[in-house]
């Protein structure tokens, strides 16, 4: 027999070698094998695993110790404070991704009724973070894959939200028509062949890579998104620390105007916000 603690030890020791946070992915597995939330083990750590669940345990720590991100094998990470659903078809929600949504929580004001849009939505966690918190304001979520935005159009249901919109579609393209106080975009923005992608190959590559520079995907969002922005309206990228300059250049040649970049929790700049005062390019 093993008890919850000394699994929870085992476990620890083993996930050291691919995470961060092994401790905590450890207890959130024991958690899994035996059904029940992470703040049972602490009450009850002299409980035993039984067999099914031991077998449950070492299944998942197989997974994670392949590269498998703890967020894949839970099919749930936490952002902006809210439960969301992921899976393989969607990139894992990151801490850093939350800074969009705070400066764009900043500029739409409480009672807002205002059209959001949310461009390569993927789980949908940008959208229903915003949602959520503006819930006079309708939010449009798109994105390319199918199977990403099902998971977005259930974390919507899953938080009650009737004013998320998701829709399929290649950026802009579904949403030509509309006019927009707020865009939002977390898009791929790393390079082809970038060393970093090692330590990602568990995550949809279309939402990761973006061309030699990995500005392709920011381009098409500098010149398409000038014509559905409303006058004055505000567009949020977000970008890797070191693409800040190019951006800024992007933007301006399609007359986007008041760029300014901000940085994330660890520092980096992270967010490069725009305005379009006459929502023609
Ligand atoms: N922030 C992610 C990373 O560097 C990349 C996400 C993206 O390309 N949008 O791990």
């Amino acid at each position: 027999m093993t008890a919850i603690s000394s699994a929870i030890t085992e476990a620890t020791k083993r996930l050291a070698r691919v995470s961060e946070s092994p401790r905590l992915d450890a207890e959130l597995l024991v958690a899994r094998a035996i059904n029940m939330p992470r703040s049972y083990l602490f009450a009850h750590p002299e409980d035993s695993l039984d067999q099914p669940a031991r077998k449950r345990l070492e299944t998942t720590i197989a997974q994670r110790l392949a590269g498998e991100p703890l967020a894949y094998i839970t099919g749930s990470k936490e952002f902006w404070s809210l439960d969301l659903m992921v899976s393989p078809a969607t990139l894992v929600p990151r801490p850093e991704t939350e800074l969009l949504v705070e400066l764009a929580l900043r500029d739409i004001p409480r009672r807002a009724d205002w059209q959001i849009l949310d461009l390569g939505t993927g789980s949908g966690a940008i959208a229903v973070a915003i949602a959520s918190e503006r819930p006079s304001c309708t939010v449009t979520a798109v994105d390319a894959s199918r199977e990403a935005l099902a998971v977005a159009s259930q974390n919507a249901r899953q938080h009650d939200l009737g004013n998320v919109i998701c829709i399929a579609g290649d950026w802009t393209q579904p949403v030509r028509a509309q006019n927009f106080d707020v865009i939002i975009s977390n898009p791929p923005y790393i390079r082809t062949g970038d060393p970093a992608l090692a330590a990602l190959k568990a995550e949809p590559i279309a939402a990761l890579i973006a061309g030699d520079d990995g500005l392709d995907a920011i381009r098409i969002l500098a010149r398409d998104c000038s014509s559905i922005i409303a006058a004055g309206g505000l567009m949020l990228l977000e970008h890797a620390p070191d693409q800040q300059r190019d951006i800024a250049t992007e933007l301006s040649a399609h007359g986007w105007q008041a760029i300014e970049t901000h940085r994330d929790h660890a520092g980096n700049p992270r967010v490069t916000a725009a305005r379009h005062s006459t929502g023609q390019p």
